[in-house]
């Protein structure tokens, strides 16, 4: 359990603790599904909730999540720089420059990126020490979740992050952030790219439902080569399933959605999940429309 900060109220200490997803929409989002089953696998007195909350009232909402009755929350498009503005921010969520998970420490409301963790958990978990021989990578995208994946990436001390983009401008951006690792390139230069690094990550949405289709040719990537795919709808892209028939170790989406789940769940629950087989079918069910 987590222990009530000063600005909660005696009342809220006798209550179970609850979490929330502050978005707006936000009943697309699956960590209630996520948490729910966490709190139920491990026993526990808590509640999840979906909380759609207009731009204009969010700066509100983060201010008076105690006195909502929440010991943290989850936060999701478009609140994701607003939730930085509002908290302390550690050092992930300051350079990502955007936080997804708050948590209430005495008075004091902190915050981290864990797209971070997510990314490079996910990576372990379907690829144990990738960073070994592998000091370059690239990356396809510039967009939010890119900038998560780069700082996972410079976390690991990967020497070379190649940033491939459709907009040049946002790359440059991403250099002018991070530093002289990151690399921006052209989509022409990918055969060449992709000989080099045996890491391809794709933080575009190409390839999602709905999304115009990703094109790669993987035939260039070294025979021990890995392929990460952050879309999960759906599951198999046709990214990873080009990688697989290669015998291409991959890692997917939905696997780094349950693994940036588990921080904030220790952080309000007090017991550190795990990402468990049982967890991702319960999720796979709830992203193909079906009850469990
Ligand atoms: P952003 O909107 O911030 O960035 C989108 C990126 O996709 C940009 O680089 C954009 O290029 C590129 N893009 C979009 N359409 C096209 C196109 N038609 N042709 C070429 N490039 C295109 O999105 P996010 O970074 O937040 O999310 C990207 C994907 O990652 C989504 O599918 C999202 O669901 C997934 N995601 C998954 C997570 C997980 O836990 N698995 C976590 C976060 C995101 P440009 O800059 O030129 O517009």
């Amino acid at each position: 359990m987590v222990a009530p900060g000063p600005g909660t109220t005696n009342a809220m200490a006798d209550r179970a603790p609850a979490a929330c997803i502050v978005g707006w929409p936000v009943k697309h989002s699956r960590s209630p599904v996520i948490h729910s089953h966490w709190i139920r696998q491990y026993g526990l007195t808590g509640e999840y909730r979906r909380e759609a909350v207009a731009p204009e009232a969010v700066a509100d909402f983060f201010a008076n999540l105690a006195a909502r009755g929440y010991v943290g929350c989850n936060v999701t498009l478009p609140h994701k720089e607003a939730a930085l503005a509002a908290s302390e921010p550690d050092d992930r969520a300051r350079a990502v420059g955007a936080a997804n998970t708050l948590w209430l420490d005495g008075g004091r409301l902190c915050s981290t990126n864990t797209d971070v963790e997510g990314f490079t958990a996910n990576l372990d978990a379907a690829a144990p020490n990738w960073e070994l021989g592998r000091d370059e990578a690239v990356v396809l995208g510039a967009g939010g979740s890119a900038r998560a994946v780069i700082y996972g990436l410079l976390e690991r001390e990967i020497g070379a992050i190649h940033v491939v983009n459709r907009s040049a401008e946002r790359a440059e951006e991403l250099r002018r952030r991070f530093g002289v690792a990151v690399q921006p390139a052209q989509w022409s230069a990918l055969p060449h790219l992709l000989s080099r690094a045996g890491l391809l990550i794709n933080t575009t949405s190409l390839g999602m439902a709905g999304q115009p289709s990703l094109q790669v040719d993987l035939s260039p990537l070294r025979g021990d080569g890995i392929v990460v795919d952050l879309v999960y709808v759906p599951l198999e892209t046709r990214l990873l399933a080009a990688a697989r028939a290669r015998g291409l170790a991959t890692a997917d989406g939905l696997g780094m959605l349950l693994h940036q789940a588990v921080r904030g769940f220790q952080q309000w629950f007090g017991t550190r999940p795990e990402v468990t087989p049982e967890l991702r079918a319960v999720v796979e069910a709830d992203l193909a429309g079906t009850k469990e």
